[in-house]
């Protein structure tokens, strides 16, 4: 199933990851039906049906699928198609499902209702064997006709449940290519924010240092005047592949802007990240770029670090990052292609 979840809002695939676990815990019965009505509860932009779904949680035996069609049809049937890429996806996708549903089920009333008949027929006790084949043949129809029936929407509804999980995934696919940065394929600017954001309230919890640096080449811009900008293209590249060599795995590197980059780090202290900072500068600076396909050795490239440690609740994300932008500003002010850290801001900056 082909579904276009381009626009898929960060919101969703959080709440999606956590629903796989919750209806894991919970033994609910994946079905595409309950991830929908889970999905839109979690959401919260239904205060019915939040509500009603609180009241219903908290009863232990509270939730089945028999709850979760009802509240289905109670507040999502009718919902304006107002909503997102995903959230239509996953729509089209219940609506197949129940219509299909919905069939089986008048279908299965018709067998029923069959199969009373022929029950009544029986009962008759001057029926003759000829009579007495004709409607056995009708059950055992009736029967088959069920069982067929029932196999068929078993089947459905694992290809319904594998078609959430396609979903699911495709979500994952779009939001990755959200965060990447096209020509580094590293982090963009918007993975850093949420990095830096789920970093901080981590932090807050755990006695985690948690330090930022802020590295931004130096005369970048004449270097593309002088080699063009598919050169300093192919630098940018360069860069963000020396930063991502020794990375570990706490470790958040991001493409912050034009030729500035960023990298979070988690468990180490300011001597730490400076040490990190500096690795990469050497690295940078003593490389031997050449144009391709040729062996026109180009300019040395440097770059400047602004280093800086995350206070705890004191200051905010903000002045968090300004105090790692101003180490880079003084930076850049002391000649370039040097780290300066928190603590060797001049006090007027700080
Ligand atoms: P400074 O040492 O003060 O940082 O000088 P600079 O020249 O590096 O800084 P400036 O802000 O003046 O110029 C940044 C340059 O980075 C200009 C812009 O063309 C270049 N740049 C930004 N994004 C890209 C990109 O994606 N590709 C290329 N090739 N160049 C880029
Ligand atoms: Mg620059
Ligand atoms: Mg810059």
């Amino acid at each position: 199933m082909i579904v276009n979840v381009q626009d898929a809002p960060q919101k969703a695939i959080r709440i999606f990851d956590r629903l796989v676990e919750t209806f894991k815990e919970q033994k609910i019965n994946p079905s595409p039906l309950n991830y929908y009505v889970w999905y839109q509860y979690v959401k919260g932009n239904i205060p019915a049906l939040r509500q009603e779904m609180d009241a219903i949680l908290n009863d232990p035996f509270g939730y089945n699928d028999r709850v979760g069609k009802r509240l289905y049809d109670t507040y999502l049937l009718e919902q304006d198609e107002n909503t997102s890429e995903f959230d239509r996806a996953f729509r089209r996708l219940i609506d197949a499902m129940v219509k299909k549903m919905n069939a089986w089920s008048d279908k299965l009333e018709s067998h029923t209702q069959q199969l009373d008949e022929c029950s009544s027929q029986l009962s008759n006790p001057n029926l003759n064997s000829e009579e007495i084949q004709r409607i056995t043949n009708t059950v055992i129809t009736a029967a088959s006709s069920i069982k067929e029936g029932s196999l068929n929407i078993q089947d459905e509804m694992l290809r319904n449940a594998e078609a959430v999980q396609e979903l699911r995934k495709q979500l994952q696919e779009a939001q990755a290519e959200a965060l990447t940065d096209e020509l580094t394929q590293i982090g963009n600017r918007k993975a850093f924010n949420n990095a830096i954001e789920e970093l901080i309230l981590e932090a807050q919890e755990t006695p985690e240092n948690l330090c930022l640096i802020l590295c931004d080449i130096d005369h970048f811009k004449q270097f593309n005047d002088t080699y063009g900008h598919l050169v300093g293209d192919s630098v940018l590249r360069y860069f963000a592949n020396t930063m991502q060599k020794d990375k570990k795995e706490t470790e958040t590197i991001c493409r912050y802007g034009g030729e500035e980059f960023a990298i979070l780090l988690i468990n180490s202290n300011l001597d730490e990240a400076i040490e990190r900072s500096h690795n990469i500068r050497k690295a940078i600076q003593s490389a031997h770029l050449k144009r391709k396909n040729s062996s026109e050795a180009l300019k040395t490239i440097t770059a400047s670090f602004g280093v800086a440690c995350y206070q705890g609740s004191i200051e905010t994300t903000q002045d968090f990052i300004d105090r790692a932008d101003q180490a880079l500003y003084q930076a850049k002010n002391s000649g370039r292609n040097c780290v300066i850290d928190e603590r060797q801001l001049s006090p007027e900056k700080s």
